[in-house]
C-alpha cells in the first residue's frame, strides 16, 4: 500500500511537524481564544512551541527527538517515545553545533511555560479563570510574550535558513502577539505609580530589552559596580545589564547583552562615548601599553574590561575575579583554563611560538 499516510518519508517529516506547529500557534494567540478559552490557548501555544523545537531537531535528524533505540517505522506510526518539552532545548544545544544567544533565559522561560501548561492540563478548569482578577491572564500573557520573543529571535537569526519557507506564517503569528503588547502596555500604566514610588525610594529601573517598557528593576551584582541583574515587572524577563552614568550629563545608560558596541551616543546629551573606556578602571601603563583582554567564554577578542576588583566581558557579560596572561604575546584572557606553557603552545586565542622553532 502506498497511500498518503504510508508514504510519509524522512525528508518531509520536518515540514509536517513545522506546519502543525504553526497551526497550533496561530490558533493559540487569537484574542478571543486567550480571553474566552484560556485553557486551550495555553495548551495550543505550548504544543506549538514544542513542535517547533522538535522540527528544529528533526531538520538535523529525526532520531534526535527519540528516547532510546531509534526506529523510523515506529516514529512514523507515532509509537516512539519522544523527548519531553523541557529536554528539547538542551538537546538542540548539545546535538546541534549552533549558537543559542540567550540559552539560559530561553530555557527558563520554556520551563515556566511547561509548568503552567501542566497545571492547566491537570488541575485548572476554565471556571477557575476570572477575567476580573486578571491574575492568571497576567501570567499567561507574559509567558507567551517572553517565549515567543526569544524563539522568534532564533527563527530570525540562527535558524533563518531552516524556517525561511514559513516566513509569512511566522509574520502572521508575530502580528497576533500585538494583542499581548497592548495588554502589557496597560499593565505598565497600572504599575507606573508603584515603579515611581520604588524609584523615589532609591531603586534603579531601566528599559526592558524584551517589552520595551521602563519597568526593568535592576539590582547591582556584587563584583562590579556597573553590572546589574534584574527582572522586568511587566513581562517577567530576567536579564543582565551594564549600566553606567554618562560622564557628561549623568544620564543613566543601560545596555543589554549583544547591544554593546565600543562607541554609543548618550541619549541625554548626544555625546559619543566609548563604553569600554567609560567602564574600565584599569590604570594605563605608558611603557607597555595595556594588552587586550579576551573572553574565552564567547570567543571575543579584546572584549573584557577591568572594573574595580573584577573583570567583565562586555559581549557575554561573563565576569571573573582574575585574568591570565599569555607568556608569548602578553594578551590576557578570562574564562580559560591554565595558560602554563603558553609561550610554546599558545592558548585559545594564540598559537604561541610553536614547537618546531628553536
Ligand atoms: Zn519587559
Ligand atoms: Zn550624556
Ligand atoms: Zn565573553
Ligand atoms: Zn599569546
Amino acid at each position: 500500500m502506498d497511500d498518503d499516510q504510508s508514504s510519509i518519508r524522512k525528508d518531509n517529516i520536518f515540514d509536517l511537524v513545522a506546519q502543525n506547529s504553526i497551526d497550533f500557534l496561530i490558533n493559540s494567540l487569537d484574542e478571543d481564544e486567550i480571553n474566552k478559552k484560556t485553557k486551550y490557548s495555553i495548551i495550543n501555544f505550548s504544543a506549538g512551541i514544542e513542535l517547533l523545537l522538535k522540527a528544529r531537531l528533526i531538520h538535523e535528524h529525526w532520531s534526535l527527538v527519540i528516547i532510546g533505540e531509534p526506529n523510523f517505522q515506529s516514529f512514523k506510526d507515532g509509537n516512539a517515545r519522544t523527548l519531553n518539552f523541557k529536554a528539547l532545548l538542551p538537546q538542540i544545544k548539545s546535538a546541534i553545533d549552533g549558537k543559542i544567544p540567550h540559552y539560559e533565559k530561553t530555557k527558563n522561560a520554556l520551563n515556566k511555560l511547561a509548568d503552567h501548561r501542566n497545571k492547566w492540563i491537570h488541575f485548572y478548569h476554565e471556571s477557575c479563570f476570572s477575567s476580573t482578577t486578571g491574575v492568571d491572564l497576567d501570567v499567561i500573557i507574559a509567558d507567551q510574550f517572553l517565549v515567543w520573543f526569544l524563539i522568534k529571535e532564533l527563527i530570525d537569526d540562527e535558524w533563518s535558513n531552516i524556517f525561511h519557507i514559513y516566513r509569512d506564517k511566522i509574520a502572521e503569528i508575530h502580528h497576533q502577539i500585538s494583542y499581548h503588547e497592548k495588554y502589557l502596555s496597560i499593565k505598565y500604566d497600572q504599575l507606573k505609580p508603584k515603579i515611581n514610588q520604588e524609584i523615589a525610594n532609591g531603586a534603579k529601573f531601566t528599559w526592558c530589552s524584551i517589552c520595551g517598557h521602563p519597568s526593568f528593576k535592576a539590582i547591582k551584582t556584587e563584583r562590579t559596580a556597573f553590572l546589574f541583574h534584574g527582572e522586568c515587572l511587566v513581562c517577567h524577563n530576567d536579564d543582565v545589564a551594564i549600566m553606567l552614568d554618562c560622564p557628561g550629563c549623568k544620564y543613566c545608560i543601560s545596555l543589554f547583552q549583544g547591544e554593546l558596541m565600543d562607541n554609543i551616543f548618550c541619549k541625554g546629551c548626544n555625546s559619543e562615548l566609548n563604553v569600554k573606556m567609560a567602564i574600565s578602571t584599569e590604570v594605563y601603563d605608558p611603557k607597555e601599553g595595556n594588552h587586550p583582554i579576551n573572553c574565552a567564554q564567547c570567543w571575543s577578542h579584546d572584549s573584557v574590561v577591568v572594573h574595580d576588583e573584577g573583570y567583565c566581558c562586555c559581549n557575554c557579560f561573563f565576569d571573573d575575579d582574575d585574568c591570565q596572561e599569555c607568556e608569548f604575546c602578553y594578551e590576557r584572557v578570562i574564562g580559560d583554563s591554565n595558560l602554563e606553557g603558553s609561550f610554546i603552545l599558545g592558548y585559545s586565542f594564540c598559537d604561541g611560538r610553536g614547537v618546531d622553532k628553536d
